[in-house]
């Protein structure tokens, strides 16, 4: 980490500037706890940054001759911000990713589809990665081929999203291929979304598939392969030799202790291109340092959710994946939902829209009743609605990631 901060501070003009203007040097860091004497940096940062001064902006620490690769964000949050990486970095990432892969139980005897975006998106070289572990790739993209691919080249092992993953299990059921038995999958892998964090999604895809599912966890600020599940599936293992993880206090940047739920924030200790220090990443989660089951000694995180998407109702700090998590244990129910979050009398309130099953018995009523009570009961707050819709009425099906979280508090609500 000595050396990693001393490089950020030597040759990006961005950190230069920022620890000398805290009176901070890297000479200062004796302990990994002196990292906290650092400033903070988060996405606007990388925004205000890039392209000043050259293409690939003030931290950036090394010249364009040197970059080989860069992936973009997906720019759901403003402006996109590219992430630059050396020859050095993105052979280290595919490294970790092997790791990853190795780590669920990927051999060089299994078929793998890599069933993601190639365009941009940091989850497109990870296929590199299951390549150079020694299994067939199968380089899917996110065509609109994957039930030929999947029952033509009968692969073992897919990596898509988990509404995708979700999404493509119905869809085989009901076109007539159960993937159970005419598929041949044995590994899932999620990512992009925190379906594969939630209990009851996994749950829900295991049980279409007959298959495991793992969620990883990548960062287009940093690379594909942050942290990813092992077969305990209890948290994610992060990748501690690349990555210092601290957890803060979303409002006061206070430290916190591990086990304690707050913003993780990332330092990159081995990325040359643009290290990050103290980057605030907007995920929620808390660290785990206990023993896992597995025997691996790599912490772990648990991730809630997106600072962005945490909503508060009632003094209660809500998570669209509190709410997912009931939507997916409910029965008679599809488990595609949309949230809306809005105000009335000056107070936050948030709406349920879910699909009932076309073959539920139940009315209408009795079904959002059944879904207020289990969101009250789960979450603190009920709903101020819960609306019905049949089978396929909600528009929530997308190939990549899904919206399902619409906030109106712009609007003007209350009467
Ligand atoms: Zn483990």
């Amino acid at each position: 980490m000595q050396e990693i901060v001393k490089f950020a501070y030597e040759n990006a003009p961005y950190y230069k500037r920022s620890f000398d203007e805290a009176g901070v040097k890297p000479e200062d860091i004796k302990t990994l706890k002196d990292i906290q004497k650092f400033p903070f940096i988060n996405k606007k940062t990388q925004r205000d940054t890039q392209g000043v001064g050259s293409f690939l902006g003030e931290l950036a620490a090394v010249p364009e001759e040197d970059v080989v690769f860069i992936s973009t964000s997906s720019g759901s949050t403003g402006v996109p911000t590219m992430s630059p990486f050396t020859k050095k970095d993105f052979d280290e990432f595919q490294d970790t990713e092997s790791r990853w892969f190795w780590q669920i139980g990927m051999r060089p005897n299994d078929r793998y589809v890599h069933a993601l975006n190639f365009s941009l998106y940091v989850g497109g070289p990870d296929v590199i990665g299951a390549q150079n572990l020694g299994a067939l790739c199968i380089w899917g993209g996110t065509l609109p081929s994957e039930r030929f691919v999947l029952k033509t080249y009968q692969p073992t092992v897919i990596w898509t999203s988990p509404s995708y993953a979700w999404q493509l299990g119905e869809k085989a059921l009901k076109s007539g291929i159960d993937p159970k038995k005419d598929l041949n999958i044995k590994k899932i892998i999620v990512a992009g979304e925190l379906g594969g964090s939630i209990d009851a999604t996994r749950k829900a895809i295991e049980d279409i598939w007959g298959a495991e599912v793992y969620d990883f966890y990548g960062l287009s600020d940093i690379f594909g392969a942050c942290a990813a599940m092992c077969e305990a599936k209890d948290g994610l293992h992060i990748a501690e030799n690349h990555i210092l993880v601290e957890t803060i206090d979303i409002h006061t940047g206070e430290i916190l202790e591990p086990g304690q739920v707050g913003e993780l924030v990332f330092t990159t200790l081995r990325k040359h291109a643009r290290p990050l220090i103290r980057f605030r990443t907007g995920d929620i989660g808390r660290i785990d340092n206990t023993k896992c089951s597995c025997g691996r000694t790599h912490g772990r995180i648990h991730i809630l959710g997106r600072k962005d998407d945490m909503f508060i109702v009632s003094a209660v700090n809500v998570f669209p994946s509190d709410i997912e998590a009931v939507i997916r244990e409910q029965d008679g129910i599809t488990g595609e939902y949309l949230i809306r979050i809005f105000e009335r009398d000056f107070t936050n309130k948030y709406a349920v829209e879910i699909e009932k099953n076309a073959d539920n018995p139940k009315s209408d009523d009795e079904v959002a009743a059944e879904v207020t009570a289990a969101l009250k009961a789960r979450i603190g707050v009920k709903p101020a609605r819960v609306v019905v819709h049949p089978d396929g009425g909600l528009d929530t099906r997308s190939e990549h990631k899904s919206r399902r979280v619409i906030d109106e508090r712009t609007l003007d609500y209350s009467i």
